[in-house]
């Protein structure tokens, strides 16, 4: 009888097979119902053969073959083995994590149709820069595989450049996918694309789509009904049958990386796909990541440069760079941004007061016997948010009321230390009482609707001061905004991180990037204690390049990505003694040392080293040779398998890891 091979949603690295009388070859990729445990679960046919590794007798009858969708295509299939043997990751979890829910269910709900959106009427392109014309005349759809990386200025116009792009795919009868960080954040662009290409059928792909929705925009695009395809991280996986063209845009952002479950980068599984399928692919943004700044410079990526503004009038702000070492702050303003933000109030012009850090204050304390507010659950502090009145730990979310006196002592007078944007915006609004002070963070603008309504108000000019942290830097036009202040920049200068630079680069880049778009000129002033700092020398020259150029070289010298190649296995526990024996397990197995290429450093807890009630630890393995390192990782993580490990122990290995 028939057997099916099947893969599970389980981190098991292997399939399961089960009879299935009338089935043949034309039934791989197609979904199944298996007897799985005491239930069923949901299953793909990945083979179909005439006997198993396993005596018959003992294995369970396959359940239906589910034929609403066609069978899933090889092409689909290789992607999925090529993310599962880069990152480490079960086959199985690979391919179902890539099926919205709704195919998983064993009880699918009856799905309605949609009601048909009213389509817009078509806006004819703008004319192109000399820039933009260069970048597409560099750019071939009809040679196969290539990889460009488009590096443009704030406000030079990247987005045309996809567009055409996507218009050329569109005339040859294919389809296009154009991944974003956060689609939530960037509805003009899902607008945009909408008014350009009415007749396309366009759908997005994210995780706040409602079930159902995101299921109909799959199948749309897994028919080949749909041929604009606008997603985050996870729909870089989805099966198109005409797919000829990838955009990345704001490739270095973090969000395309998946930081949990199967950790895996979109943009190189992007990168990947399409030399998989001999297309082109195009990687955009202002502050590339140095990985992809390093593949341009050596000539493996073509590099495209926009850098001039779109718009002949908007020309870059003038950036500033403030020492604040002899100035008395208050609030951690300085005299010089008040002064600047009241000339902005009297020109009836926008300001925005950019600090990364939300909530009113980072903690609370008692002066009197150094208590404070700690997560009781992690290796960090509770974060005071006085707008509801609340205690809160940020990464594992744990809150509590604020207490009226010290629970240590019983101090009345305690109190915030530090200041996050609601503090800010409290002092703002007493400097400035007549002034509309919006703030803008993930405390005040929770969905869709919440930050459309806030992008309302500040295009029609109902706000004069801005108070917000990254949300606000992500490719918004506001054409009455002219001043940045940058506050709390400092941390990141000298961090452990070795990251942190570039990540402080780009987001002080990005959120320059807001002053000045239209006529009115722009000016951003950025408060240090390091005024001398090469990374300000760069921002106030627009200079990315010499940015770049210097932290690759100092990456270089240290021997870190993009020079070297990394992986880390974690193991979290209720005890960091079990993590750390564990990992040293790990290190100490026979495979380590007949790797010779690949170092093994010693086990340590990671920077937050308790989340959530477990302790957490790190062991990193580090090879000059990717091929080294990925001939390493299989046999290692097969070795890791048969370590015993107390019962409540995880571990997992992560590729590439971004964070320590
Ligand atoms: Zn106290
Ligand atoms: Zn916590």
């Amino acid at each position: 009888m028939p057997v099916l091979s099947v893969a599970l949603d389980l981190p098991l690295h292997r399939l399961f097979d089960y009879l299935a009388e009338s089935a043949s070859t034309a039934d791989i990729g197609l979904r199944v119902r298996v007897p799985f445990g005491r239930g069923e679960r949901i299953g793909i046919i990945v083979d179909v053969a005439s006997e198993s590794e396993w005596p018959q007798e003992q294995l369970k009858a396959a359940g239906d073959i589910l034929r609403d969708l066609p069978p899933l295509p090889a092409d689909f299939f290789c992607l999925c083995e090529f993310a599962s043997t880069y990152y480490q990751a079960a086959l199985g979890e690979v391919l179902l994590q890539a099926l919205p829910v709704g195919l998983k269910r064993l009880d699918p709900p009856d799905r309605r149709k949609a009601r048909a959106v009213r389509k817009p009427d078509p806006v004819p392109p703008p004319a192109l820069t000399e820039e933009q014309a260069g970048a597409l005349a560099a750019i071939d759809l009809t040679a196969g595989f290539s990889v460009h990386l488009l590096h443009g200025v704030t406000g030079s116009g990247k987005t045309e450049v996809y567009l055409r792009l996507v218009e050329q795919a569109l005339a040859a009868g294919q389809q296009a996918l154009l991944l974003v960080p956060e689609i939530n954040l960037t509805p003009q662009l899902e607008t945009r694309v909408r008014a350009r290409f009415p007749e396309a059928g366009v759908v997005s792909l994210h995780s706040e789509l409602a079930e159902a929705a995101r299921e109909r925009n799959w199948r749309a695009a897994f028919a080949g009904e749909a041929n604009i395809i606008l997603g985050t991280r996870l729909s870089v996986f989805t099966p198109l049958p005409r797919l000829g063209l990838i955009v990345i845009d704001e490739e270095h952002d973090s969000s395309f990386k998946q930081q949990d479950g199967m950790r895996y980068s979109a943009r190189d599984i992007g990168v990947f796909r399409a030399h998989q399928l001999g297309i082109p692919i195009l990687l955009g943004s202002a502050t590339p990541s140095l990985e992809s700044w390093a593949n341009a410079q050596t000539g493996r990526y073509g590099l495209l440069a926009l850098r001039q503004r779109a718009n002949p009038e908007a020309r870059l702000p003038l950036v500033h760079i403030l020492d604040t070492r002899k100035k008395a702050l208050q609030e951690g303003v300085s005299p010089a941004l008040v002064a600047a933000i009241q000339e902005r109030l009297a020109r009836r012009e926008q300001s925005l007061v950019f600090l990364n850090r939300r909530g009113y204050a980072p903690v609370l304390a008692c002066p009197a016997c150094g208590w404070v507010s700690r997560c009781t659950r992690c290796a960090a502090n509770m974060v005071l948010h006085l707008a509801d009145r609340r205690l809160r730990c940020h990464h594992c979310g744990c809150e509590h009321r604020i207490p009226k006196s010290c629970p240590t002592c019983g101090n009345q007078d305690i109190h915030p230390f530090g200041r996050g944007t609601q503090r800010l915006e409290t002092w703002l609004q007493a400097q400035f009482p007549a002034a509309r002070v919006l703030r803008v963070d993930r405390d005040s603008v929770k969905s869709r609707k919440q930050w459309e309504a806030m992008l309302e108000l500040i295009h029609t000019g109902q706000a004069d001061i801005l108070v917000g942290t990254q949300m606000l830097a992500k490719g918004h036009d506001f054409p009455r905004l002219t001043l940045v202040g940058a506050l709390g920049a400092d941390a990141a200068l000298y961090a452990a991180d070795w990251r942190a630079p570039e990540r402080l680069f780009a987001q002080l880049m990005q959120v320059a990037g807001r002053a000045g778009r239209a006529e009115l000129k722009g000016e951003v002033l950025i408060q240090t204690e390091y005024p001398d700092h090469p990374l300000f020398a760069a921002l106030a020259a627009h200079d990315y390049p010499g940015f770049a150029a210097r932290q690759l070289k100092e990456r270089e010298e240290a021997g870190f990505p993009p020079y070297a190649f990394q992986a880390v296995l974690r193991a979290e526990a209720p005890e960091m003694a079990n993590a750390i024996a564990f990992l040293k397990a790990a290190a100490s197995l026979a495979v380590v040392s007949e790797n010779e290429n690949v170092m093994i450093y010693d086990p340590v807890p990671m920077k937050l080293a308790r989340l959530a009630n477990l302790e957490r630890g790190q062991l990193l393995a580090e090879s000059y040779s990717r091929p080294a390192l990925q001939h390493f990782l299989p046999c290692w993580r097969e070795a890791i398998e048969s370590i015993k490990a107390p019962s409540k122990l995880r571990w997992h290995i992560e590729v590439d890891p971004l964070e320590f």
